[in-house]
């Protein structure tokens, strides 16, 4: 499936230069969205995987319903002042300021293999905030999956070495 051609591009949003993927537009095509997750379960099935892991909001679509669809606890990253008991953090740059995103200290114990989910890979400065508390619980990562990246970007390589598989990677940045 064109799984590009069903993501939407909306000019200079949220502001000017900026190539916002709205995926919107593939949640609302029932057969794109199951083929999406489908692919995903089908790469990881049979991988020992203990759990999956979505950054807070749209890795929460996407990494619920792989988690579902393979019978697996789903873990959130969440933005600070969300989670109720005790949690670790990280801080990461955004282009104006920083950021940050906690997890749950119990979510994850050490030796856990973890799936990364989240929608797009960008600068990989989200995600590489997540590898990090990955790292501090000593959970092991098997992959980081995203729908889309922007390749311009070159997330993946601020993720590496852990290995990154998109199923759309893009020039249109
Ligand atoms: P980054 O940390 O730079 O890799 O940015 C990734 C996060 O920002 C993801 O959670 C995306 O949902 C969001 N994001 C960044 N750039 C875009 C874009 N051009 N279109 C849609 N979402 C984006």
């Amino acid at each position: 499936m064109d799984f590009e051609s069903i993501i939407r591009n909306i000019p200079d949003f949220p502001k000017p230069g900026i190539q916002f993927k709205d995926i919107t537009t593939l949640l609302k095509n029932a057969e794109a969205f199951h083929e999406v997750i489908d692919i995903w379960k089908s790469r990881y099935t049979g991988k020992n995987i203990d759990a999956i892991v979505g950054a807070e909001a749209r890795g929460f679509i996407f990494g619920a319903a792989l988690a579902y669809a393979m019978g697996l606890p789903f873990i959130p990253v969440r933005k600070p002042g969300k989670l109720p008991a005790e949690t670790i953090r990280e801080n990461f740059e955004l282009e104006y300021g920083t950021d940050s995103l906690e997890i749950h200290i119990d979510a994850l114990k050490k030796g856990d293999r973890v799936v990364l989910v989240d929608d797009l890979l960008a600068t990989g400065g989200t995600m590489a905030a997540i590898c990090r508390m990955m790292e501090r619980l000593g959970a092991e990562i098997e992959e980081i999956v995203f729908l889309i990246e922007l390749v311009p970007l070159k997330g993946r390589e601020r993720l590496a070495p852990y290995p990154v598989y998109a199923l759309v990677q893009t020039m249109l940045a």
